[in-house]
C-alpha cells in the first residue's frame, strides 16, 4: 500500500524542519589570550548563525602562556550570558570534531594578506576533507587588523598598554601573568 502525501501536507512538513534545523558555526583557535579582533569575530558570527561554538584547540605541541583552563575562563568572563555561544575544547582534526558537533560551518577571521595564505590552505584541504562543512571567513574590523594574540603577548611582556586590543577580563590575567613570570625572572 502507498501512502501519498498532498502538497499541502509536504510544504507543512518541509516548513517545520526547515524551522527546528539549528545552524552551528565552530570558530576554533588558540585564544591565547583571547582578543578584542577575536571577541568582535564572534558578535559578528552570531548573525550567521543559532549557536557558536567557540573551541579552543589543544595543541600539546604549542607552549601557550594561558593554560587551556585559563584560557576557557578569560572566554567565560567575557561571554557570560550569551547562551548562543557554547564555550569548548578540542584536540586532533578539526573537520572531525566539525562533524561530531554537526557544525554546518567554521568560522574563522582574515586580518592581513600573511592570514590568507594559510587559511586558504587550511579551509581547500578541510574541504576535501569535509565538503559537507563551508569555512565561513569574517574580515577583521579595521580597528582589529593588527592585533594578534603573539603581538599582545609580546607588547604585555615588555610593559606596552595593550588595554585598547584585549577586553578588561583578558587585560587583568594578562598583567597578573607578567607579573608572575617576570617574578621567577623571565
Ligand atoms: P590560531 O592559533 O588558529 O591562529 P587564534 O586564536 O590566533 O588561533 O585565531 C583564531 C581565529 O581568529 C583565526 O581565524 C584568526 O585568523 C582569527 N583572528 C585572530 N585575531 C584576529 C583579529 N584581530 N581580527 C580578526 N580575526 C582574528
Amino acid at each position: 500500500m502507498t501512502h501519498r502525501i498532498d502538497s499541502a501536507t509536504l510544504r507543512e512538513l518541509t516548513r517545520v524542519s526547515a524551522d527546528e534545523m539549528q545552524r552551528i558555526a565552530l570558530y576554533p583557535g588558540s585564544f591565547d589570550p583571547l582578543t578584542n579582533g577575536h571577541v568582535n569575530i564572534i558578535e559578528r558570527g552570531l548573525s550567521l548563525c543559532d549557536e557558536l561554538v567557540v573551541a579552543i584547540v589543544h595543541n600539546p605541541n604549542k607552549a601557550p602562556m594561558f593554560s587551556v583552563e585559563e584560557r576557557m575562563q578569560i572566554l567565560r568572563e567575557v561571554f557570560p550570558d550569551e547562551q548562543r555561544v557554547r564555550l569548548t575544547t578540542f584536540s586532533g582534526l578539526l573537520v572531525n570534531y566539525a562533524r561530531e558537533i554537526q557544525a554546518n560551518a567554521i568560522l574563522r577571521g582574515l586580518r592581513a594578506v600573511a592570514d590568507f595564505e594559510y587559511e586558504s590552505q587550511m579551509a581547500n584541504m578541510n574541504r576535501r576533507l569535509a565538503p559537507e562543512v563551508e569555512t565561513v571567513f569574517l574580515m577583521a574590523e579595521p580597528g582589529s587588523f593588527f592585533v594578534s594574540s603573539r603581538l599582545v603577548k609580546e607588547v604585555a611582556l615588555l610593559g606596552g598598554d595593550i588595554s585598547g586590543s584585549v577586553p578588561p577580563q583578558a587585560l587583568a590575567r594578562l598583567t597578573a601573568k607578567v607579573k608572575q613570570l617576570q617574578g621567577k625572572g623571565a
